[in-house]
């Protein structure tokens, strides 16, 4: 009778190890469904909505009169499901987030070699605008997703005039996006006004010929597509672009060649967050890129793009609740591209 008591304990403590581990180790190893990333973004939503850290970045006027409690948060997957929670039709400035896309329009027209040989591609750990990393190499710029990297980028871009540099940019965003996105003007004029550093930038490259257009016609280009406007929504259907393999699963149309998408996100791992990739890969694990708007997008390849959007930025430039919600997703369903650990 005792032994018969045990053994009853015994298959009951086995089905309760069953039920609370075994079964979401095997639920975990497969993606995860619709239902959960719905009720992920809205988790990360709700856990993050009354964060109040960081402050808008008003080096930018423009940029400090954006609502700062703004706050959304966007899955787009490969096969063009989306989910989303929060501001995520209000259109904020791309900014930085603009870099690794435009990097990818140089690659689609130049290859990957040139990127690699005529900007660069190590990490600065470095602020973005640092004018001590664009002195650091005297060869190449850094890295496409620093400012002059990013500069050095659109100078790349084949074009005869600086409209057409700049539609070539804007053609090459609205395939990535599925829309007709638009530059905010106040934005780009505010920015125009004050990017003397972005300027001094341009000449630093000029004078060791790492520009290849004039420098000053590049930095201007660059300040309109940081201006152009995307709501978290669009933004994630560009990630999810990457996450595709580079065909755009809302419009089906391939937009970037497949053998260039892992060195964008590699790019993106190692840069995409300046002096804080190294904290950002060991919490979050995936190739992201953060912008001084307040928008994120983070890549996890073959499956998904997430975005959060919100304008309040830590030190490193990087938006405080855009990052908790996507390390808060990321680690929910062991995302990283290094493994879950388990
Ligand atoms: N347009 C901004 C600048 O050049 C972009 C910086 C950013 O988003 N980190 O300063």
């Amino acid at each position: 009778m005792k032994t018969e008591m045990t053994m009853v304990a015994r298959s009951i403590v086995l089905m309760a190890w069953l039920l609370v581990v075994a079964v979401p180790v095997e639920a975990r190893e497969n993606p995860p469904s619709a239902a959960e990333l719905k009720a992920a973004v809205q988790e990360a939503y709700d856990k993050f909505k009354d964060v109040t850290d960081g402050a808008n970045a008003n080096y930018i006027p423009e940029l400090d009169k954006v609502p700062s409690d703004l706050f959304g948060v966007a899955i787009v997957t490969a096969r063009g499901e989306v989910f989303a929670v929060g501001d995520v039709d209000y259109s904020f400035s791309i900014q930085s987030v603009s870099k690794p896309f435009t990097a990818a329009l140089v690659m689609q027209q130049q290859g990957a070699e040139a990127v690699a040989q005529k900007i660069g591609v190590e990490p600065t750990g470095l602020v973005f605008n640092s004018i001590m990393a664009t002195q650091l190499i005297p060869q190449v710029s850094v890295n496409p997703l620093v400012n002059s990297g990013a500069i050095a980028s659109v100078s790349m871009v084949k074009a005869d005039s600086a409209s057409q540099r700049f539609d070539a940019i804007l053609d090459w965003f609205n395939r990535l996006a599925a829309a007709q996105l638009t530059v905010i003007e106040d934005v780009y004029q505010s920015e125009a006004a004050t990017n003397q550093r972005n300027r001094a930038h341009a000449y630093i490259l000029a004078a060791s010929e790492r520009i290849y257009s004039d420098p000053m016609e590049a930095t201007d280009v660059y300040t309109r597509q940081c201006s152009i406007g995307v709501t978290a929504k669009q933004l994630a259907v560009m990630g999810a672009t990457l996450a595709n393999g580079g065909t755009n699963p809302v419009t089906g149309q391939r937009v970037l060649d497949a053998q260039y998408v892992p060195k964008v996100l590699s790019v993106m791992l190692t840069a995409g967050f300046y002096n804080e990739s190294g904290i950002w890969s060991y919490t979050a694990g995936l190739p992201a890129k953060t912008g001084v708007g307040g928008g994120i997008v983070a890549v996890v390849p073959g499956r998904m793009a997430i975005v959060g959007f919100s304008p309040r930025l830590n030190e490193a430039g990087n938006s405080v609740r855009a990052m908790k919600a996507i390390q808060y997703i990321s680690e929910k369903f062991g995302l990283s591209i290094f493994g879950d650990g388990r």
